[in-house]
């Protein structure tokens, strides 16, 4: 008998139920991965996320060869490459981790029924991409999913999860699978990628996460807010690809303070999946409605991406970003509230952006996480303004995190680097550096009269 295990965003042979299930059940399987065309048009796949994404290939393909098998990838239609591999391999059975947005559960559903229609079974596995599979934690009543992440991260955090699981020991792979090469990053997405970028891959990951956790998760509880620090797991890239598997780092992370605050952190992610799951329109609407008349103004929506508002907390965060596809936290919700509340820019405008840039750029963490800043999502709060200077003098007190990514502000020393203009004169003026583009009462002011 051939399975066939069809590799998505779960980019791992450790942990992976899916592969697990699909090498147990058949004496041979099929690792496939399919670069899929409706997702290369929509240009999501931007160069970071391309050339992490190919370092994932590689190295899965390397670990499965180690296995007995190797990577099998094509390129078009998920659907009709599958469809294509079953009729010539006699396929009964296809493993696939259930995904969330909008676009895979279409993917899904059609595929289900094309298999259906070819005698064949797809089989979703709903907790490899997320710790706790969505609809997992159901709220009482009548509803469908969680709207507030307290009374979630209780449930969440009682519910038995799975014991991680060892890589298979052996695949097989079945006589004569015809592939394509792996791909290059260039014939995914077209564009340099940030000049830091992170290296991707399963071995990269766990290497991050085995590090993390024995060195520096206990530190979290203090050290995530600290800007310049930098103190957080920087495993994002590796949970949005599915090459750390979140149920693995939750179950060996430990008992500390910063452990437990490290494991919130995961369910936070999985609150946002299920969130995404009960409402796909989410990743383009708003998920509460405030009557926003959000502002058009380019000029300011291209100072704040380029990290020129004249802010210096605001423009280390989005320089941060651009030079390493990546951005503290902190950073995020500090410029997400500048854009959305201080300048009033539809939420839509930086969420584009961030997808543009971040190797983790994820539909339920990203769209929803900017949701939750433009009080437009989950928050209980959501006409809370963030002040980037208050900000700044406490999560940036030195101001070492402006001086590493605002290189024309690198000699102003000490925590004066956060407000230039207060600089004399002719030390202001030697500056390659702009004035404020909002005075922050009034942006303040101005929103919050919108919100009524
Ligand atoms: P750590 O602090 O080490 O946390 C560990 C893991 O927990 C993260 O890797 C991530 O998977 C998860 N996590 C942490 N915080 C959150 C959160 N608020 N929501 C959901 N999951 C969380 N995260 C993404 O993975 N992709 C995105 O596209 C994304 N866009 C964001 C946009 C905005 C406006 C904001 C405010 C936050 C966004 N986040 C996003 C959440 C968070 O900022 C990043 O997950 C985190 O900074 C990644 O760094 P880390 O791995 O070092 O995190």
């Amino acid at each position: 008998s051939v399975s066939l295990a069809l590799f998505t965003r779960d980019l791992r042979v450790h942990d992976n139920p899916m592969l697990h299930t699909a090498a147990d059940a058949a004496d041979h399987v099929i690792p496939l991965f399919v670069l899929d065309d409706a997702i290369l048009r929509t240009g999501f796949p931007s160069p970071n996320r391309a050339a992490f994404l190919v370092d994932c290939l590689t190295d899965l393909d390397a670990t499965l060869r180690e296995l007995g098998a190797r990577l099998i990838v094509r390129r078009g239609d998920p659907v009709t490459e599958v469809l294509d591999l079953v009729t010539h391999h006699a396929i009964t059975d296809v493993h696939l981790s259930g995904d969330v947005s909008r676009y895979a559960r279409q993917r899904q559903r059609r595929l289900g029924d094309a298999l259906d229609e070819h005698g064949a079974r797809l089989h979703l596995h709903d907790d490899v991409i997320t710790a706790v599979a969505p609809g997992a934690v159901t709220p009482t009543g009548n509803r469908d999913h969680f709207a507030v992440f307290t009374p979630y991260l209780r449930r969440w955090t009682e519910l038995p999860k799975r014991t991680p699981l060892p890589p298979p020991h052996r695949l097989r792979l079945p006589p004569r699978v015809t592939a394509h090469a792996l791909p290059d990053p260039g014939a995914i997405s077209r564009g340099s990628t940030a000049p830091d970028l992170p290296g991707g891959g399963e071995t990269t990951g766990r290497d991050l996460l085995g590090t993390w956790l024995r060195d520096d998760v206990t530190g979290y509880a203090d050290g995530h807010d600290d800007l310049a620090g930098d103190r957080t797991s920087r495993l994002s890239p590796h949970l949005h690809f599915g090459t750390v598997s979140a149920t693995e780092a939750a179950h060996r992370a430990g008992r500390s303070a910063g452990a437990r605050e490290f494991v919130s952190q995961l369910a936070w992610r999985d609150f946002h999946h299920q969130v995404l799951a009960a409402r796909p329109a989410c990743s383009t609407h708003d998920y509460r409605s405030r009557g926003d008349r959000w502002r058009h103004a380019p000029d300011e929506l291209r100072a704040w991406q380029e990290g020129r508002t004249g802010y210096p907390v605001v423009d280390a965060g989005m320089r941060q970003l651009l030079r390493e596809g990546w951005m503290h936290n902190r950073a995020r919700l500090i410029t997400a509230s500048f854009l959305t509340k201080t300048l009033y820019l539809d939420w839509r405008e930086g969420a584009r952006h961030f997808l543009r840039h971040l190797t983790d750029g994820d539909i339920a963490n990203n769209q929803l996480n900017w949701q939750w800043v433009a009080g437009t999502g989950t928050d209980t709060r959501p006409n809370r303004v963030l002040n980037p200077l208050r900000q700044a003098d406490r999560y940036d007190p030195r101001g070492d995190y402006v001086r590493r990514y605002l290189p024309e502000l690198r000699d102003i020393p000490g925590p004066e680097v956060h407000r230039p203009w207060t600089l004399p004169d002719h030390q202001r003026r030697e500056l390659d550096y702009p004035d404020p583009i909002v005075d922050l009462a009034e942006g303040r002011e101005r929103f919050l009269a919108a919100r009524g």
